[in-house]
């Protein structure tokens, strides 16, 4: 990479810094959190200097003139780089978005291409209450370009517990007035524009918020609104999200992303643990009348600042928790629940025709295999859920090869059950369609007897030629299941073997509660987040076995254990075993790998076997 000679580095100003007992602690969480152990004398000295502002060149000079040679010097500033502690210095230390701009660069974003995204964005806001009030003025202090704001109420003395952009002297006046006002003293280079209407109607949305790049909606009334909002703001392409609460709880979500995501209408009935009407609108009868919300100030700042953090987040390309999920914390124990829902094909709202929809299932995402290669190689040589629970019974199951046997290895990774079947005798036949994985399988690999090809299982020969076929974690990437079994089928034998596995259906319907302990991730809690019989496409991250993550997405498909061994059963095999793997006693691996999966099944394995005539 080439280097502006004069660009400064500074070790994070983000991250504290600690000599304490022969150690040396930076920063206090992940992901920057480290504990130096051993490290060379001079360290401590170097990182101090490094606390000012240094060019590249006089970091390295800094440790030469400490005996060190030009190359060392050269690996030991660009190791602290790697590792995140030196970065390039801000400009302007004590600028107005100085402090924003560290937490963006601790958050691995590009602090000045952040905040040029955020003044070239124009934000929605469809009403300007209790929370909407709030989320204007982080958005107007956080630099958003331009602001649309709406809500036709006037101030009232009963708003001002937590509407704290008004008054006293603004009663009685519109709020989205009195709001522009004060936005614009809060930061004169944000553009407001107040749209004094009620939501009584969809038009307001394409008349009003057309050219917004998000818009926020913190309003419940009338009861449409929220299929008028989806409705137009899919039409439009803008995403959206929705902040509220309901009674004593908080509840922000689903990020809706026309074309992505689900929409209003794909998951209204999906809306179960938040206890919302369900039924045919004409036969609605109010039987409370004077009901009134119980509007709560710090419940209402806390709603505004976790939605202003999505909408940030999203408008300069960090990750975000609530795209297609709708969280609700228990604001008396800040317990969150979460729902997360999937587009439906058949949408009326959001799978009609247009680029909108031209994606209206996503598939899996097969991009994301370059990233899942590196990390997957790594863990592979290493510590997984693999070498701990697959390989060991794989190892049971197989015996020792007869003459001439041959095996193929379908989606064989890098190489390690590949290897594992030569050792046992087979001519193996390895594919895989990752070619950085076919490359590091063929650098760990010595035996001749193992050909690796680049091809999918839509490419494998319908050979009928092998004695046995390993298909582990392949199926759960492909939508077309009864075709890949199929394939299977055509490249045995008959009277041959297959030996499949998927991730666990349980495991892919919920998730961990990951709590950090002040020395290691801990997982104490896991709950069924969506729905176990549930088909279809789902999202989820990949961790590490220290527990970090290390893809923050992917999309495969998720079925039941019913289905898979239907779809086998169906196709003219027989089921020899059905197993789930736990961990041996004396298995040795990493805890966190241990603690997940004695208590959770992390594969579903089949063993089965095609009948001897065809
Ligand atoms: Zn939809």
């Amino acid at each position: 990479m080439s280097q502006d000679p004069a660009q400064v580095f500074q070790f994070a100003p983000y991250l504290s810094a600690w000599q304490v007992d022969g150690d040396i602690h930076v920063g206090g969480l992940p992901p920057h959190a480290a504990v130096i152990e051993d490290f060379p004398e001079y360290l401590p000295d170097f990182i101090a200097f490094l606390s000012g502002e240094r060019t590249l060149a006089e970091a390295q000079r800094w440790l030469m003139d400490r005996g060190l040679g030009a190359e060392d010097s050269a690996t030991v500033t660009e190791e602290l780089r790697e590792a995140g502690f030196l970065v390039r210095a801000l400009p302007d230390p004590d600028s107005r978005y100085s402090r924003h701009h560290l937490y963006f660069q601790s958050q691995g974003i590009d602090p000045a291409d952040a905040q040029h995204k955020l003044s070239q964005s124009t934000v929605g806001l469809i009403g300007t209450g209790g929370i909407g009030s709030n989320v204007a003025t982080l958005l107007a202090a956080a630099g958003v370009g331009h602001m649309v704001i709406s809500d036709g109420d006037t101030v009232e003395l009963s708003n001002l517990t937590r509407q704290t952009l008004y008054s006293e002297g603004a009663v009685g006046q519109l709020k989205v007035e009195v709001a522009a006002a004060r936005l614009r003293e809060i930061n004169s280079e944000v553009k407001v524009t107040p749209v004094p209407l009620g939501f009584d109607n969809a038009d307001l949305v394409s008349n009003y918020f057309a050219d917004c790049d998000f818009i926020v909606l913190s309003a419940d009334t009338p009861r449409e609104i929220h299929e008028w909002i989806s409705s137009k703001a899919v039409a439009l392409g803008i995403p959206y999200s929705t902040a509220g609460y309901i009674e004593g709880y908080a509840v922000v979500g689903p990020l809706v992303v026309p074309g992505e995501t689900a929409c209003y209408e794909c998951s209204r009935n999906e809306h179960a643990i938040f206890g919302e009407l369900r039924g045919d609108a004409s036969s609605l009868r109010q039987l409370n009348p004077k009901r009134q919300a119980p509007s709560f100030g710090p419940l209402n700042f806390y709603v505004a600042s976790v939605q202003v953090n999505e909408a940030i987040r999203y408008l300069t390309g960090l990750p975000t928790r609530t795209m297609g999920t709708r969280q609700a914390i228990d604001f008396a124990t800040y317990e969150a629940t979460e729902e997360h829902y999937q587009r439906r094909a058949d949408c009326p709202t959001c799978s009609s025709a247009g680029p909108v929809s031209a994606t209206p299932v996503p598939a899996a995402s097969l991009d994301q295999l370059p990233a899942i290669a590196e990390q997957y190689a790594a863990e592979r040589a290493e510590a997984s859920f693999n070498s701990l629970l697959l390989d060991p019974l794989i190892a049971r199951l197989v015996s020792a090869a007869g003459d001439g046997q041959r095996a193929l290895d379908i989606g064989c990774g890098t190489g390690e059950n590949s290897r594992m079947l030569g050792a046992l005798g087979y001519g193996v036949t390895a594919v895989d369609i990752e070619p950085a994985m076919l490359r590091t399988a063929n650098e760990r690999t010595a035996d001749a007897g193992i050909e690796y090809r680049l091809a999918g299982i839509d490419e494998i020969p319908r050979s009928q030629t092998n004695d046995l076929v390993l298909c582990l974690n392949v199926l759960d990437w492909v939508e077309d299941l009864d075709g890949a079994i199929d394939a299977i089928r055509g490249s045995l034998r008959p009277g041959g073997r297959a030996i499949i596995a998927v991730p666990h259906p349980f495991k892919d319907s919920g998730g961990w509660l990951k709590k950090w302990d002040g020395r290691r991730w801990r997982y104490d809690d896991f709950s069924v987040t969506g729905h176990y019989f549930s088909e279809g496409p789902i999202a989820k991250s990949r961790e590490d076995a220290h527990g970090e993550t290390t893809v923050e997405r992917t999309v495969t498909f998720k079925r039941t254990a019913t289905t898979y061994v239907n779809a086998f059963l169906s196709a003219g095999f027989a089921l020899l075993g059905y197993h789930e793997p736990a961990p041996t006693v004396q298995a040795d691996a990493p805890e966190i790998l241990l603690e997940k999966s004695m208590r959770v099944p992390y594969f579903l394995l089949l063993d089965l076997m095609l009948p001897e005539t065809k």
